[in-house]
C-alpha cells in the first residue's frame, strides 16, 4: 500500500470543489481540520416573474398603464392626477374607476370623456390621459370629468381583452329599451354568439357599467365622449348636429347596438354622446394629432354646446 500524503487544507477544498462531493461532508471534514467553512451557494433558480398585481392604488395603476399602453409616459399619467370620485366604485377584480375633473372658474357645461370600455382598445386610455394635460391648459366653461380607464381589468390583462372580467362587452350592457329581448337576439343572430360582444346575463349586471349609469343619472353630463378604437372614424348619437370631423376622423355613423352607450346615451336618454374610433388600438395617434382633435372637439362643444 503507497502512503498518501497527508492532505493540505487547500487541497482538501478544491478537491471537494470539482469533485462535487456534498458540502455537507466537506465541510465536516474541513471543519475538522480547523479551517473555514466553505459556505454552499443556493442553487441559482431563474428570476420568476412577478403576478401581474390587481392594481388599487393610482402609482400601482400608472405603474401599469406606463408598460403597457403606447406612447404613455410616466409623466403624462402623473400629471393627470387621477383619482376616485364622489361615486366610487370597482371592477370586478377591485381596481377602482379612477377619474380627474378639470374645472374652470366659469364651468357651467358637463362634459364626460371615457377611455378604455373596451379593454384591447389601448390607445383610447393613452389619449384620454393626455387630453387631461390638455384640458388643464384650457380654461373654458366646461367642467371636465376625464375617466381614461373604464375597464381595467380586460386591459391588464396579460392578453389585453375587449370585455372585462366576466367576459361581458360594457358596451352592449346598458339599459336600452327592449335589451331583454333585443341585446341577446342581436348576439345570438347578428354576432354568431361573438364571445367579445357578450351583452351579458341582464343590463347593468356589470360594477363598471353601472358605475357610468350612476354618473350620468347623477351628474347629469351635457355631452358624452366615449374613445374607442380601431376604425377610425367618427360616431354620433344625440339631438343635435354632429362633429364633421375631430383631427383626421370624419363622421360615419355606423347604426346604434342595443345596449350601447351611444344608443342609451345619445338615442335613448338624449345626452348627445361622440364616439371617437382612433385609426389603431395599439398606436396613440402623434401629439400634433392629439392636440388637433381636441381643439376641434372644443370648437365643435363652443358651436353646439354653448361652450367657450
Ligand atoms: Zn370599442
Amino acid at each position: 500500500m503507497p502512503v498518501l500524503p497527508p492532505l493540505r487544507k487547500p487541497t482538501l477544498i478544491l478537491r471537494c470543489a470539482l469533485l462535487a462531493v456534498s458540502g455537507l461532508v466537506c465541510a465536516t471534514t474541513v471543519l475538522a481540520l480547523g479551517t473555514h467553512q466553505v459556505p454552499v451557494a443556493p442553487p441559482k433558480l431563474p428570476p420568476k416573474a412577478p403576478p401581474t398585481l390587481v392594481p388599487r392604488t393610482v402609482s400601482e395603476l400608472c405603474a401599469q398603464m406606463v408598460r403597457r399602453l403606447p406612447n404613455l409616459s410616466s409623466a403624462v399619467c402623473a400629471r393627470a392626477q387621477l383619482v376616485q370620485g364622489a361615486v366610487a366604485s370597482n371592477s370586478i377584480k377591485g381596481t377602482p374607476i379612477f377619474q380627474r375633473d378639470v374645472i374652470s372658474d366659469n364651468a357651467h357645461l358637463r362634459v364626460l370623456v371615457i377611455g378604455g370600455i373596451h379593454g384591447d382598445e389601448l390607445s383610447s386610455t393613452a389619449l384620454v390621459l393626455n387630453w387631461i394635460g390638455a384640458a388643464m391648459e384650457t380654461p373654458s366653461n366646461i367642467h371636465w370629468r376625464f375617466v381614461p380607464l373604464m375597464n381595467p381589468d380586460g386591459m391588464l390583462q396579460d392578453k389585453p381583452t375587449r370585455t372585462n372580467a366576466r367576459g361581458v362587452d360594457l358596451n352592449r350592457n346598458f339599459p336600452t329599451p327592449n335589451w331583454d329581448k333585443e341585446a341577446p337576439n342581436y348576439w345570438r343572430q347578428r354576432t354568431k354568439n361573438d364571445p367579445r360582444r357578450y351583452p351579458g346575463p341582464q343590463p347593468l349586471s356589470e360594477p363598471e357599467s353601472r358605475w357610468l349609469h350612476d354618473q350620468m343619472a347623477q351628474w347629469k353630463p351635457n355631452l358624452i365622449v366615449s374613445v374607442h378604437a380601431p376604425y377610425g372614424v367618427l360616431d354620433f348619437d344625440g339631438p343635435t348636429v354632429a362633429p364633421q370631423r375631430l383631427g383626421r376622423l370624419y363622421l360615419d355613423q355606423v347604426g346604434i347596438f342595443p345596449g350601447s352607450l351611444g344608443n342609451y346615451g345619445g338615442v335613448h336618454k338624449k345626452v348627445p354622446v361622440v364616439t371617437i374610433e382612433l385609426p389603431s388600438a395599439i398606436r396613440t395617434p402623434q401629439e400634433a394629432e392629439i392636440r388637433q382633435m381636441w381643439l376641434d372637439l372644443l370648437r365643435w362643444t363652443a358651436e353646439r354646446l354653448g361652450a367657450n
